[in-house]
Parts: C-alpha cells; structure tokens; sequence
C-alpha cells in the first residue's frame, strides 16, 4: 500500500524557534518513516516582506540545517527549496483563477499584516494562502503538520483543491492540518502576548541558536506576579503559558511538583523560572551545536537540498501535467 503523502514547509524569514519546533518540527520527525513527506524551506513566501538579497542564501541554508539538526533525516524525506521548483508557481498562478478578492482579504493573517506593513501591502501577502495551497496541492499531500496559526490556510487549501475538482475534475485530495497530540499548539511568547515569532517578540521568543545565557535572559525575565493567594485558583493567562513551555521541556515530575505549590500557593516563580531555564539551555544546545556544524558544511548542504528538489520535481511534475491537461491546456 502506498504511503500517504504530507507536505509542509517553514519561512526562511529569520531564527527557527521552540514554536517551530514543537508546532511542526518536532511532527517532521516523527512522520519521516510513516509517510511519504515533502518538507520544504518557504524561500518565496518569505519574499512578501523585501529581505535584503544578501541574506537570502544564508537564510534557506540555516532553516535547512536547523531541521535537520531538529532530527530530519533528508535520506528519508525530500527536503528542499521551495524556489526549485518550478511547478509551484504554475499551479499557484493556476490556483489564482479559483480564489477570490473577498476571501483572501478577510484571512486574519493577511489583515495583521496590513496593520504591520502598511506601506508595503503587496499581492504577494494578498495570495500567500494561494501559494501554500500550491505547496500543498503539488504533491496531493492529505496531511499537513503545522501549528495552530496555519489551521485556517489549510482550510483555505481544501477550498481551493475542492473548487479545482468541481471545477475541472478530481484531481486532488483534500488537505488536513496535523499534529500529533490531539490538537493544534501555539506556543506562546514569554511576554504572556501573542506567539513565538521569527519576526516579531523577538525578546520573548526562545531561538534554537539562542546561547545559553540568553535563553536564561529572556526566561527569567517572563512575565509572573507575586503568586496565588488562594489554594487552587484559576491560572493567569502568562502563567499558566509558563507552564505550557514547561510543560514542553521538562520531565513531566517537574511541572506537577511545580503544579502542586501553584495550587497550595507556595510557588516561587524565581525557582520555577530557574528550572524552566535549565531545561531550556539543556534541550536547545544539542540541537544549535549541531545546527551550527551543518551550516558550516555548505557543500554537504547543497547536496541535500539539490536532491530534495529531484526528489520533489518528480512529484510535482506529475501533478501539473495532470492540472494542465485538465483544464485544458493540452494543445499539441
Ligand atoms: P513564523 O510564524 O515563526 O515566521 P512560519 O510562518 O515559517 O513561522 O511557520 C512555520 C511552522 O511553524 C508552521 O507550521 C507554523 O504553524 C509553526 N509555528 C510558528 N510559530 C509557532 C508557534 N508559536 N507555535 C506553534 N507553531 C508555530
């Protein structure tokens, strides 16, 4: 039986980071063997915001070597650059036919970023969820790891998979979001606002090439209070997300003992912070030492993601020429 395809990919907009990693990463490694995967570095979509040319290469060449130093193992799965394949943006600018004004300005990312970069409200951030439905669809992929702020593209690429079906008949199967556990996660900023981010709570924001000290910085400097005052009182948002990231990296002993003294309010944050700090430096150093050696190795590098991309064409090509063929572009 063959194996079912899943697709995913990841910004190369700045420093990979724990939300990364525990909302898609971490799932990359434990699909690797089960399924027929596609992981990919989102070099065009990182396009949307203008980085500067210079820093594009080093950019694609860390997202690839931070996954995998995350466990990725490119013998098992094609991991490539988006850009080197061709028929993504033919399908996404066939994709583009089916998908409407008023839907792609009502998608919250896309309103958030018009908050954020007012002067620079491209097409390209207007369609970005036309494009992932391209990195998606190419392969026919029917999972699709990602954290809880992807949920919504995903949706919008069984919309766009379905439309091409009705349309031109069927062709693709419909995505699902995937995760592991039960649900979808986000992990949160140590600022107790938003989520971690490559391009935004940059302070709050715990990256897999952070250096120990810095991780304990910015850990200690997470928002608490001075503790409950009733035994069992409900969490405030920014602690009970403390516990959530510790929840993440700690033996699970810890954050019950440290549950306990919540709940009999004998809690010191102080201590809690010091400990989450420890278990943070001691899950993210393997993880940035070896990172910083694969980046080190760029021929190594270039290997991987020139075999990726083969691996990738020979999938996507097939999908094209059956998406042109049904729409009719087959003249010769
Ligand atoms: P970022 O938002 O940091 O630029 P991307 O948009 O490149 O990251 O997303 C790459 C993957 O990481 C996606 O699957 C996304 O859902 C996941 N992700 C990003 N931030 C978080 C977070 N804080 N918690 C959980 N998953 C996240």
């Amino acid at each position: 039986m063959s194996k079912e395809i899943v697709v995913s990919g990841i910004r190369s907009t700045g420093y990979l980071h724990l939300g990364n990693y525990f909302g898609a990463m971490k799932n990359y490694v434990k699909m690797q063997d089960e399924y027929d995967c596609y992981f990919f570095v989102a070099d065009y979509h990182s396009l949307t915001t203008h980085p500067d040319p210079k820093d594009l290469k080093a950019n694609v060449f860390r997202v690839a070597a931070e996954n995998i130093a995350c466990g990725l193992d490119p013998e098992k799965v094609a991991l490539y650059a988006q850009s080197d394949i061709p028929e993504i943006p033919e399908l996404y600018l066939l994709l583009n036919m089916l998908a409407y004004k008023g839907e792609l300005e009502k998608v919250p990312t896309f309103k958030d970023k018009v908050r954020q970069q007012p002067d620079n409200v491209n097409a390209g951030l207007l369609t970005y969820p036309v494009l992932m439905a391209a990195d998606v669809l190419i392969h026919k992929a029917v999972k699709v790891p990602v954290g809880k702020d992807q949920e919504q593209h995903v949706e919008m690429a069984r919309n766009f998979a379905n439309r091409f079906n009705h349309r031109y008949g069927e062709l693709f199967p419909e995505p699902q979001p995937f995760n592991f556990g039960s649900e979808l996660i986000k992990v949160p900023s140590l600022d107790g606002t938003g989520k971690m981010s490559k391009s935004e709570n940059l302070n709050a924001t715990i990256y897999l090439a952070d250096d120990d000290d810095l991780i304990r910085k910015k850990v200690m400097k997470a928002k608490t209070d001075s503790g409950p005052t009733e035994h069992n009182s409900e969490m405030p948002e920014y602690i009970s997300n403390i516990f959530l990231l510790m929840h993440l990296v700690s033996r699970q002993e810890t954050v019950e003992t440290y549950r306990s003294m919540y709940n009999n309010c004998t809690i010191r944050y102080g201590d809690m912070k010091k400990q989450l700090a420890e278990d943070m430096v001691a899950f993210i150093a393997p993880i940035r030492d070896k990172a910083a050696a694969l980046q080190a190795d760029e021929d190594q590098l270039k290997k991987i993601l020139k075999e990726g991309a083969i691996k990738a064409r020979e999938s996507a090509s097939k999908t094209i020429a059956a998406a042109r063929k049904q729409i009719g572009i087959n003249y010769y």
